[in-house]
């Protein structure tokens, strides 16, 4: 017999205020900056977004490289583990337009999101500034945070532009966004599905948290190893575990 389900209203009322939470719960006292991912971060994996991105990725391959679509997702997935993302080693290696590119991965269909308002609000507690953090681009990042009814809580978004277009997990687009936003490392937590992203930002002192997920791209690939201490907190809950941190 399983236990019934608790009502919104109920689980609303059990959860603690950031005061009340127990001292075993995972420490973010320190933290005045906070830094998330976005694809499959902000939102949850399952819900096929990322795979639409992932499809017209190897559309766009297939389109551009004149290969069949089976062979062009082989070389996405090649450019993908060796340069951190597809776009960086269609640019090193085939001279791609990104912004072409972009234009096109982005462009799907976002019906399967809506207002977040249990990670909205467990988003508007975090005490101090938040960012998002993507390889992505900022329009794509924009409609993904309009859905969620989010936009208002973030500071500020950077992109794959951002950076340069060096992807996330290369050292330099940590230093970039750490020298163009002034936020101190050691007073700064980062959130992230794809593990070896997570390895620059804990070698600059970040406090890191892993989205747990068994998918292919949450583990780490051959552009870096990931070490149990490179990864500080992990969760299947993004909600639930800002819910239960101390703060
Ligand atoms: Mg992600």
């Amino acid at each position: 017999m399983f236990a019934p389900m608790k009502s919104p209203a109920s689980a609303e009322k059990d959860r603690k205020s950031p005061d009340q939470r127990p001292d075993f719960s995972p420490d973010f006292r320190h933290v005045k900056s906070w830094i998330f991912d976005l694809d499959n971060t902000l939102y949850c994996a399952g819900n096929g977004i990322f795979a639409q991105i992932e499809s017209r990725m190897t559309d766009y391959l297939a389109a551009f490289l004149k290969l069949p679509r089976d062979c062009a997702r082989v070389r996405q997935k090649e450019l993908y583990r060796q340069y951190g993302t597809t776009l960086n080693g269609l640019m090193r290696e085939h001279a791609c337009d990104a912004e072409d590119y972009l234009s096109f991965v982005h462009d799907i269909d976002l019906g399967a999101l809506g207002p977040d308002s249990a990670l909205s609000a467990a988003l508007a507690a975090l005490p101090g500034k938040r960012f998002v953090f993507t390889n992505g681009c900022r329009d794509h990042a924009q409609r993904i945070l309009d859905r969620l009814d989010l936009a208002h809580l973030f500071d500020a978004v950077w992109d794959i532009r951002t950076i340069g277009f060096a992807p996330k997990p290369q050292a330099s687009a940590y230093d970039a966004v750490v020298a163009a936003s002034g936020v101190n490392p050691s007073e700064s937590a980062m959130f992230e599905d794809i593990a070896r992203n997570l390895v620059p930002a804990r070698a600059l002192g970040m406090t890191t948290v892993w989205l747990k997920t068994d998918a292919p791209w949450g583990n780490h690939g051959p552009l870096m190893d990931v070490s149990a201490g490179d990864i500080d907190h992990e969760t299947e809950n993004l909600t639930q575990f800002l819910q239960n941190i101390r703060i």
